[in-house]
């Protein structure tokens, strides 16, 4: 045992909301305290799982009044490399919010808790010369041994496999390996063949060579390519060349996009299986990937937002597909930006990172711009298909018939005649979006929120899609009693409905969070898309990503309109991406592809752009809009968030928060109401802190945290910075 170093102090980050560390002793122990590893502290009356984020000899505390480490959980193990613990301590730093959570965040669920170990890696066994030499000899007293050997004799193997060599495997294995008749390394993972990939086009090789040019050192790139131009190949190649090296990559992908199929390619092409992780595996899963990817064994890591955290030694690239899908921005809690703190880790880590997606962000796209980043556009479909045509419909000179314009109702009728297949895109699911009374007026409102409730007619149901509140649909206006209940607007649900009774004959498909719930269910009905009979998709944005249904060459936009004049800057930006995303899907393959837009502005400016001139010339366009009104990526923003029950207890808090505002180039407004004031029950409020350079508004922000957390109203309040925001 060893005593500790006097005077040794230990920061440590424990899960709770605060925004500091807290200082422990270490206790005697065999191995002195490393960053990065786990203990277990008192913390109050509790004991806490923290990990020691800093070694000194100092403490702004007394030392006798500090307590001691109880345990370290996992020995000598760290859970914590010092290359995450720097990004970590960026992140908090950065993003203002408790260093704990930041922390917690990067470890796998089964770590946060007190009885989660690190598991072992998977091991296989084989057999030495020795134990070959050992084998032609007589086996003596050892049977259960020599049982073991001759089990080896047809090749390594693993655990399990030993296990149903004899009752007492374990001791025996434990003696043989003691003798040297046996070694043990950890299982490497299985390879298969490799298939090659196609000849790369000009603008790919264009792409791949600079990519690998830039292997070794930082170097962020976007590669901004249309659907189906092969932006996934050029991961592949890039990848490969990784790969050989010896070295490990990670791809993160939104939430949605991390399907089968795509996993499947990866499998195919590299040979191995990837390490894959998200939030829906289960905590032991996710622990085994957090094992794999932190021992070098996995090469290619694939996950979503939070795969980014992942201890990953001799990582040497990170790619990022579709980096303008929202889901990389955590909306609760811990608010980070995961393309952000990607390219900050690449920064730190003297790496690439590749940005992959047809419609850039406006922030990446400004960086490209301004030549930040390297900007490797790819204009041609690989496949050699065209893109598809547009065709605007004035809503004011259509027939409607539940949402649907006649002449797009011809257009689908005629796609479906000639045995190709058509996708309905609606943003909204339900029967109809609005349920109202025509004799008084009455809407149906949730309790808890200022949103309506949206009726689901075939389940019966009144819905809140904000906090899930659900009531049955009234047989009678409850205000007036007349029996005049009418639904007002159309969801996915209503049209399903309509192009059934249309089309009768006709498969219909409906994509929504309502009819694919359960896992594989998307896998299914996807596969009967593939399958190419004649059929009809009816869905929201789960159809806009990334799928590959060679047969579709419709596809009709049913509304978009709302984002044209939306009170969020952002909106436009995110329509012009989802359309576009939309429209990859028409055409992919051989076949023609056509788009219908339905809109009741067919001259909006920025629509005329989009489809006259593409998508880079309607970002320009936007991101010039967003300079002459020193919006973001113009100007940086941060907000403070604050809500409660009592609408009082948020502008009390505010209005103090706003005063101790420290002096600076920085502005604040506000507050203001969110954009949905009331959600579950809670109100939500914020002031807008902004300015023309991030350095200035983050020394403010620093400060005024400080000055925040001393105020009283904070108690009463939830609050959270949310630094570079992306909704109101
Ligand atoms: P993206 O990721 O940009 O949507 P993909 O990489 O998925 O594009 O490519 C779209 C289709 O084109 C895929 O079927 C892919 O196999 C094929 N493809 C990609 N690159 C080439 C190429 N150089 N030659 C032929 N086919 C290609
Ligand atoms: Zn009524
Ligand atoms: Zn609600």
């Amino acid at each position: 045992m060893q005593a500790p170093v006097k005077n040794t102090v230990l920061s440590v980050a424990l899960p709770v909301p605060l925004r500091q560390l807290f200082d422990y002793l270490p206790a005697e122990n065999e191995h002195a305290p490393r960053a990065g590893q786990r203990v277990v502290v008192p913390f109050g009356r509790r004991k806490l799982v923290g990990v020691i984020v800093k070694i000194s000899n100092r403490s702004d505390m007394p030392l006798e009044r500090l307590a001691s480490v109880a345990e370290y959980p996992d020995g000598e193990q760290g859970v914590l490399t010092t290359e995450t613990l720097d990004l970590l301590e960026w992140c908090w730093r950065y993003y203002k919010h408790a260093p704990g959570e930041v922390v917690f965040n990067a470890l796998p669920p089964l770590l946060r808790k007190p009885g989660g170990s690190i598991p072992p890696l998977p091991v296989q066994y084989s057999l030495t010369p020795a134990g070959e030499r050992r084998l032609q000899e007589p086996p003596g007293r050892i049977k259960a041994q020599m049982r073991l050997l001759e089990h080896l004799v047809h090749g390594p193997a693993t655990e399990p496999q030993l296990r149903a060599v004899s009752p007492s495997w374990k001791n025996s294995l434990a003696k043989t390996i003691e003798q040297q008749w046996v070694s043990c390394r950890t299982q490497e993972p299985a390879s298969l063949d490799a298939t090659p990939g196609p000849a790369l086009l000009e603008e790919q090789r264009q792409a791949v060579e600079a990519i690998s040019t830039s292997l070794g050192s930082f170097h962020c790139h976007l590669l901004d390519g249309i659907t189906g131009s092969g932006k996934t190949e050029v991961y592949l190649k890039v990848l490969e060349q990784v790969l050989e090296k010896g070295g490990q990559a990670l791809l993160l992908v939104p939430e949605i996009g991390l399907t089968p199929q795509l996993l499947e390619r990866f499998k195919k092409r590299l040979g191995f299986e990837p390490v894959v992780t998200h939030s829906g595996l289960s905590e032991g899963q996710r622990l085994q990937a957090w094992t794999l990817a932190g021992s070098g064994l996995a090469r290619l890591v694939i996950g979503t937002r939070s795969a980014l955290f992942l201890p990953i030694p001799d990582l040497q690239m990170i790619i990022l597909d579709e980096e303008h899908d929202a889901s990389f921005k955590q909306q609760d809690g811990f608010r980070y930006s995961s393309r952000d703190v990607a390219v900050k880790r690449a920064a730190s880590l003297g790496v690439p990172v590749v940005l992959g997606t047809a419609t850039p962000s406006l922030e990446t796209f400004s960086n490209a711009a301004s030549k930040r980043y390297s900007w490797h556009r790819l204009r041609q479909r690989a496949t050699g298909a065209l893109e598809p045509r547009w065709r605007v419909l004035d809503l004011i000179q259509q027939n409607m018939t539940g949402g649907i314009s006649s002449t797009a109702m011809e257009a689908i009728a005629g796609t479906l005649d000639k045995g190709e297949q058509a996708l309905i895109f609606l943003n909204r699911r339900g029967y109809a979006p609005v349920i109202l009374c025509h004799e008084c007026g009455w809407h149906a409102i949730c309790q808890s929120c200022d949103a309506n409730m949206t009726w689901h007619r075939a389940s019966r149901r009144l819905l809140c899609h904000h906090c899930d509140n659900g009531v049955r649909v009234p047989v009678m206006c409850p205000d007036c009693g007349a029996d005049a209940l009418q639904g007002a607007g159309e969801g996915t649900e209503q049209l399903e409905q309509l192009l059934a009774r249309t089309f009768p004959e006709v498969p219909l498909l409906r994509f929504d969070r309502d009819t694919v719930r359960r896992k594989g269910e998307f896998d299914r009905l996807s596969q009967q898309v593939k399958d190419g009979e004649p059929c009809l998709l009816v869905g929201t944005q789960m159809l806009a990503k990334g799928h590959h249904f060679p047969r579709v060459t419709l596809v009709v936009i049913v509304n978009l309109d709302q984002a044209l004049y939306s009170a969020d800057f952002r909106a436009l930006e995110r329509m012009g991406q989802l359309m576009v995303q939309v429209a990859g899907r028409a055409g992919r393959d051989q076949l023609p592809g056509e788009v219908i837009l339905q809109t009741h502005y067919p001259q909006h400016a920025s629509l005329l752009s989009l489809l006259s001139s593409g998508y880079e010339a309607f970002a320009a366009e936007i991101c010039a809009d967003r300079q002459a009104a020193c919006l973001p990526p113009f100007s940086y923003q941060a907000l403070l968030r604050s809500d409660a029950i009592k609408k009082d207890d948020v502008l009390d808090f505010l209005k103090q928060a706003k005063r101790c505002f420290p002096n600076g180039k920085t502005s604040v407004y506000g507050p203001f109401p969110a954009m949905m004031e009331r959600r579950s029950g809670r109100t939500r409020w914020y002031l807008l802190a902004q300015a023309a350079e991030r350095p200035a508004l983050h020394r403010q922000l620093d400060e005024w945290v400080l000055n925040i957390q001393k105020l009283p109203s904070a108690r009463k309040v939830r609050w959270v910075v949310d630094v570079d925001p992306q909704d109101y």
